[in-house]
């Protein structure tokens, strides 16, 4: 079994220490087991590990019956009775309790308190220093665990890692860890005081692989492993956390999605209101455009009095007035005398101008509102005048008459002056008369004057 003479070195570990060192069906695990192993291939020694119930462990190397003891935290006594190795691995030595016990803060609370403790472990050795504390064996983590859980111990101490690793696998709840842990401490490998030999031996492997790397790579590879012990009021505070954090960022996009919204809201409406008023504007340009087309439509081109189908309108509405209020509606029909000629003579561009002089200065006699000038056709002109009788239109044909004589417009071949004959009709409009008869009557009138030698204005009389 000795070292030196197979190049073998045997360390006993404890057999209850997951994830740090343990049994696992007969074979030793754990982070310092693995720590163990590298420091044998450093030093060209094979490195078992064998797990044995803590206490013996102990026993069987003070009797030199094996090499060393893995993972061991240094104390006062055991200093009497081993040499260390340099540190292996940081234990923080805390307190578990019930997650109701609130005001426990460190070892002095524990007075006649139920402790649980492991045989021969570091911690035990610290509570044999607290005569008033009642200190309980534990011989199975899961089970002193769940006597905590129920009230039957008030206490626990172990290395964290250990207690969070136990409580993580068993699932048991209710319990929290008192921060902060009551002693921090590397442990270490020990031999047998005065075996320098093999210390020197493990330590120089030991040195090696802390300073290559070799150890925080297998600390990397178990810390992976290890399981994060949540107590209720951690997990409620982490829940409470994350749920708040979640509520933030619900609330700050839902502050950026109506901030977009109404952005997006603002330019939908500006720009609603910006194409209403360019309707509007648009509406308001087409209804001037269509006044001043229907304006158009109504006016004569050559001499700018209303043409034949303002008239028509304006005669329709005036027949309806005049039917209603047994009125008398006059027309006098007018026709230039010999125009014929004149064109012939002057040019049809001479007679343009003629007409225009003649509808300007029929345009000037015509001066009540509801009365109307328009050209009819060619040469020939008509005056609308409503609440009129056969002799007042007589008095308004006349002064056209005179009017357009006085205008002296030479027509060579007349030897005389450009003249109009005028023929007036004037009736009350009753519905056994068709609005035409009264056009039809002036016309007979023109005719007449024309017969009677032009130049005249004559009166239909029925
Ligand atoms: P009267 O009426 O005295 O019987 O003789 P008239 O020579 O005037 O005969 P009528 O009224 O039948 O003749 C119409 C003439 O008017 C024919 C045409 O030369 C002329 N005329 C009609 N419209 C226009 C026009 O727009 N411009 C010009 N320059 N002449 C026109
Ligand atoms: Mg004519
Ligand atoms: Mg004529």
């Amino acid at each position: 079994m000795n070292g030196d003479s197979c190049e073998t070195l045997i360390l006993l570990g404890n057999e209850n220490l997951a994830p740090i060192v343990y049994n696992d069906n007969g074979i030793a695990k754990g982070v310092a087991v693995d720590i163990a192993k590298a420091i044998g291939e450093r030093i060209g020694y094979e490195v078992k590990v064998v797990t044995a119930n803590w206490e013996q462990a102990q026993k069987i190397v003070l009797n030199g019956d094996t090499d060393g003891l893995l993972h061991i935290n240094p104390s006062h006594e055991r200093n009497e009775l081993y040499d260390f190795s340099s540190p292996l691995l940081k234990s923080d030595f805390s307190i578990f309790v019930q997650t109701d016990i609130v005001i426990l803060k460190s070892i002095n609370d524990l007075k006649n308190k139920r402790v649980g403790v492991e045989a021969g472990s570091y911690p035990n050795i610290l509570l044999q220093g607290y005569e008033a504390i009642d200190i309980e064996i534990i011989h199975d983590w899961e089970t002193s665990f769940r006597a905590l859980s129920d009230g039957d111990l008030d206490a626990i101490i172990v290395d964290r890692w250990i207690g969070e690793y136990e409580l993580a696998n068993s699932g048991i709840s209710g319990i929290r860890i008192v921060e902060p842990p009551i002693e921090s401490q590397y442990s270490r490998i020990a031999v047998r005081k005065g075996d320098i030999e093999t210390l020197a031996l493990i330590n120089s492997g030991l040195n090696e692989i802390i300073d290559d790397g070799t150890v925080d790579k297998i600390m990397e590879q178990w810390q992976g492993k290890r399981v994060i012990y949540l107590t209720e009021d951690y997990l409620q505070i982490f829940y409470l956390r994350t749920a708040s954090l979640f509520l933030f960022l619900a609330v700050l996009i839902a502050i950026y999605f109506v901030r977009k919204y109404r952005k997006l809201s603002k330019k939908l409406e500006d720009s609603v209101k910006e194409r209403t008023e360019e309707l509007h504007h648009a509406n308001e340009m087409l209804k001037a455009a269509n006044f001043k087309l229907e304006q158009i439509s109504l006016l004569d081109g050559l001499t700018s009095i209303k043409n034949r189908r303002a008239f028509d309108i304006a005669y329709k509405k005036a027949w309806k007035i005049c039917l209603r209020e047994g009125m008398p509606l006059a027309l006098i029909m007018i026709d230039i005398d010999n125009f014929k000629l004149f064109n012939d003579t002057y040019g049809h561009l001479s007679g343009d101008q003629t007409l225009i002089r003649i509808a300007e200065a029929i345009r000037g006699v015509i001066k009540r509102p509801g009365d109307l000038a328009a050209r009819y056709g060619g040469e020939e002109f008509v005056v609308m005048l409503m609440n009129t009788t056969a002799e007042g239109a007589a008095v308004v044909a006349e002064e056209i008459r005179k009017r357009i004589e006085d205008l002296g417009i030479e027509n060579e071949e007349t030897e005389n002056v450009i003249t109009v004959s005028l023929g007036i009709a004037s009736v009350v409009p009753d519905n056994e008369l068709a609005p035409n008869e009264l056009i039809d009557a002036a016309d007979r009138a023109l005719y007449k004057a024309k017969e009677d030698g032009r130049n005249k204005v004559t009166v239909w009389e029925n």
